[in-house]
């Protein structure tokens, strides 16, 4: 399953695998897209996510926000702004809670990988955004190809991990690839905005840069790992979905908005 939100990045990927899976007719590929419930802004993503997949004669499921949460992302930020107080952005919810509909919705698909579109830009400003937020050893955790840890999880897998966005951009212009171009209208609230920044003025600057950041990620990775104990997961006493505590994290954040 190829997770697609319609934007640049996602729809490029979908149009090179297409073009590639047809030399190896023993796989099967489908297109998921989650939902989040942002007026104004899903509704033409997915529009154009679908317009893509029926171009390639692809099949696409889509799964929303508000079918596995009761709320769309909308109604959450509307939550959250009446209670105040919990320091988080929109991005933080939403990244959290479209991980777990993703994997969802591949596992009901019954796909045995789920293809993530990150770039270059995408994982450098992760593993910044990670040491920014004084928590290095997820990275450990953030590879190309990530281990299954549990049962539940879908693979996910991260072709495009060395591809710089702008490449991406010029593929898409190149092979006349209709995609969203409008930014999601909570983006301007998130800290990853401002490494984007640093970083872009630095690839500017001294290019470069980016693939230097991932490869010495790369390089100090095997002893993050080799730090960070092995986790036996549970399954979430709300949602059974995988869990090191007694809930999920989607769980929890819903929780403590009182929705669950
Ligand atoms: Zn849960």
């Amino acid at each position: 399953m190829v997770a697609v939100s319609g934007g640049k990045d996602s729809v490029t990927l979908l149009h090179i695998l297409a073009k590639i899976e047809k030399a190896f007719p023993d796989v099967a590929m489908c297109v998921g897209t989650v939902d989040e419930g942002v007026r104004d802004y899903r509704d033409e993503a997915l529009k154009i996510a679908e317009d893509n997949c029926r171009k390639l004669g692809i099949e696409h499921r889509v799964l929303s926000f508000k079918e596995l949460f009761g709320y769309g992302l909308d109604e959450i930020v509307e939550l959250t702004r009446k209670r105040g107080e919990s320091g988080l952005t929109p991005c933080s919810y939403c990244g959290v809670l479209r991980r777990k509909a993703l994997n969802t919705l591949a596992r009901k698909a019954g796909v045995d990988k789920l293809v993530i579109a990150h770039s270059l830009d995408d994982e450098t400003q992760t593993m910044l955004l990670n040491i920014v937020h004084g928590d290095p050893m997820r990275i450990a955790r953030s590879k190309p190809v990530l281990d299954v840890i549990h049962p539940k999880f879908v693979r996910r897998v991260k072709p495009l991990c060395m591809v710089p966005e702008r490449e991406i951009v010029f593929y898409a212009y190149l092979k006349k690839i209709q995609f969203q171009s409008i930014p999601c209208p909570y983006a301007q609230t998130a800290l990853r905005n401002d490494i984007r920044t640093m970083l872009n003025r630095m690839e500017h600057k001294h290019a470069g840069t980016l693939f230097t950041i991932f490869n010495s990620i790369e390089k100090i990775r095997p002893a993050l790992e080799a730090s960070v104990a092995e986790v036996t997961l549970k399954e979430c006493r709300l949602c059974g979905e995988p869990t090191v505590g007694d809930l999920c994290r989607a769980c929890q954040l819903l929780q403590e908005l009182g929705v669950v």
